[in-house]
């Protein structure tokens, strides 16, 4: 998962807490940081450079941040799911074009959970774009998107 869509409305009085879950899944360039290896300005807890965070890690929100709809029991850090946009599949050999991947973060036990079984489907019922499932290597299309 890339830094990389922009900006844009957030859900009103939604924060992100104490979640670090986009400080582990995010390639950083700015920093050097690879996706999935927390970043060392990380406390566990909040980020440690926050004032002076990179613009990547300042416009990125998860889809819980953006999506009112998506209850709160989704926040990442306890449903252990991510849902973001992303530029570019998880599955290298699958065309480019923005998608919706969920992400686990520890286990893909995760997707067994209701929130992630009715967020998954309430992304592949609205259908704009390709629904991805991702856990380490391993991505499922869950739907091809319009
Ligand atoms: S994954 Fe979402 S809720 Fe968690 S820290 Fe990042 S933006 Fe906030
Ligand atoms: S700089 Fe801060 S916000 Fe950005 S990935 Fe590192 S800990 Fe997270």
């Amino acid at each position: 998962m890339t830094a990389s869509h922009a900006a844009g409305a957030l859900v009103p009085g939604r924060s992100c807490g104490s979640c670090t879950a986009c400080c582990r899944i995010l390639e950083i360039k700015a920093l050097d940081k690879p996706a999935g290896t927390l970043c060392r300005h990380s406390t566990g807890r909040a980020c440690g450079i926050y004032p002076d965070r990179p613009e990547a890690c300042a416009q990125w929100h998860c889809l819980w941040r953006r999506i009112g709809a998506l209850p709160d029991a989704l926040r990442p850090d306890r449903s252990g799911v991510v849902f973001g946009l992303e530029r570019r599949p998880p599955d290298a050999g699958t065309s480019e074009g923005a998608c919706i991947v969920g992400r686990a973060l520890d286990g893909e036990q995760a997707f067994e959970r209701w929130e992630a079984v009715e967020a998954f489907a309430m992304f592949v019922r609205e259908g704009s774009l390709p629904v991805w499932k991702a856990h380490g290597r391993h991505a499922t299309l869950m739907n091809p998107g319009r």
